[in-house]
């Protein structure tokens, strides 16, 4: 049975107690909520979502209403890069830096022993977009991404639920009748920017097929749920221009995956929908909520979003400018973005940067949602008592903070090189110790 079943029977798995406890939220809502498709639960122990990999047991993480917004970071190699090694110390460095899930999209070279490479390094639950490795095996065997057999997409999916991926972006809301859209509209300013998305269109027009993902919808649904893995519904029409945004083409595959999200969790499979994308920070609101109502609130996972086009080079801070609105307004989930968004292929410092630009941004975004505050309350006294060591453990990025520390003067030193003798804690210490008595501010 998967989580969502057993939870709808009344069991709490050991999984789901580990939510509750590290999320500081009574087991019995969790319960009620897994049940329900609004909490999702990632890794656990071998034989669940979690099998295979470092040790036999991912890293259990919850996903959905009343939790944490988690972050994931993609790796993954391309065509023009394809290097094992640093594509498992992008994983390393991902997880080092608090990442709490990762996405494998490799589409170069040895596709599935780059995936175990990274699943043997770290004990992260793992995310792939199994059309990838499907159309890259088309290309290899049959000359063209467009020949593929639709069968491949299923024996692959089924492939990789077995190594123990914990879930995986299908893009099951592409059909024919949005193709139809897309053309009605004129096409994008930006046109189409997911790979899978293009790929899924350019086979469906050349076979003049409709999307077998789309069409046999429940064999998807069945082999995810035989492993527990979890269906995230990709969205192959996120814009991927600030113009395109929240047009009719995006919230059709909206619509259609928050069909197909209640299918799944009516069969059984945990699921959740994936969002934009490249969005004006006006129109993020909006989105949320109209994928929220329509999916019975199935956990919502935001690509970035991006939140304007003009700033490559920077589009860690472009996407989390749009992921601390879309946590604070309702996300679940959010996938980091790096600095060589839209330039390259990252490096593990690219990584590193995207995964603490999101961890800001969720937090922020929490700050609001669920009106997680202390942390800052904290940091503020530890700020106000110029207690070093304090505010450097608690860092989102504590190295960072230390080398920073360091780096401008003595580490030791009461205060610090900003303002020097003109420091406003030392200038008023003692003048408003008795008005903080009796206060939670000593
Ligand atoms: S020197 Fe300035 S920045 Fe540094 S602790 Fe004092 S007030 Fe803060």
């Amino acid at each position: 049975m998967t989580q969502i079943e057993k939870a709808a029977s009344g069991l709490s798995t050991e999984e789901l107690l580990e939510v509750a406890k590290n999320e500081g939220v009574d087991a019995e809502t969790v319960r009620r909520r897994v049940a329900a498709g609004k909490i999702i639960i990632a890794g656990g122990a071998a034989g669940g979502n979690g099998n295979g990999g470092a040790k036999g047991k991912r890293n259990v993480v919850g996903i959905g209403k009343g939790l944490r917004t988690k972050i994931n970071a993609s790796i993954g190699t391309s065509t023009s890069i394809s290097d094992v090694k640093m594509e498992v110390e992008k994983a390393v460095t991902a997880q080092r830096y608090g990442a709490d899930t990762l996405m494998d999209l490799s589409v170069g070279g040895d596709i599935r022993g780059v995936r175990k490479a990274v699943m043997d390094a770290i004990s992260l639950p793992i995310g792939t977009v199994p059309l990838y490795e499907a159309f890259a095996i088309a290309i290899e065997k049959y000359g063209a991404a467009v020949n593929m057999p639709s069968e491949l997409l299923f024996e692959i999916m089924e492939q990789q639920c077995a190594e123990g991926v914990g879930f995986m972006a299908i893009h099951c809301g592409i059909n024919r009748r949005t193709v139809d859209m897309l053309r009605k509209q004129h096409y994008r300013y930006g046109g189409l920017v997911s790979k899978g998305g293009s790929y899924m269109v350019a086979w469906m027009e050349k076979n003049n097929k409709e999307n077998p993902l789309y069409e046999h919808f429940d064999r998807v649904a069945s082999i995810l749920k035989k492993y527990d893995t979890i269906l995230s519904l990709g969205n192959g029409f996120r814009a991927g221009a600030i113009h395109d945004s929240t047009d009719r083409v995006q919230i059709q595959e909206l619509l259609i995956n928050c069909e197909l999200a209640e299918t799944g969790r009516e069969m059984g499979c945990q699921t959740m929908v994936e969002g934009p994308g490249h969005i004006p920070i006006n129109e993020i609101e909006a989105n949320i909520i109209l994928q929220k109502k329509m999916s019975g609130e199935a956990p919502f996972y935001m690509l970035g979003p991006i939140t304007t086009d003009v700033a490559p080079g920077y589009d860690h801070i472009t996407a989390a400018i749009g992921a601390a609105l879309s946590s604070s307004y309702g996300a679940d989930f959010i996938c980091y973005v790096t600095p060589s968004e839209h330039l390259g292929l990252p490096f593990p410092e690219d990584v590193r940067e995207g995964v603490i630009a999101a961890r800001v941004a969720a937090h922020v975004g929490d700050m609001v949602k669920l009106k997680k505050t202390d942390a800052d309350k904290a940091m503020s006294k530890a700020r106000r008592n110029m207690d070093w060591k304090t505010q450097i453990a608690m860092a989102i990025d504590s190295e960072r903070a230390a080398e920073i520390k360091t780096k401008r003067g003595d580490p030791d030193e009461h205060s610090c090189t900003m303002c020097g003798k003109f420091c406003a804690n030392d200038i008023l210490k003692g003048v408003f110790e008795k008005d903080m008595e009796g206060s939670d501010k000593k």
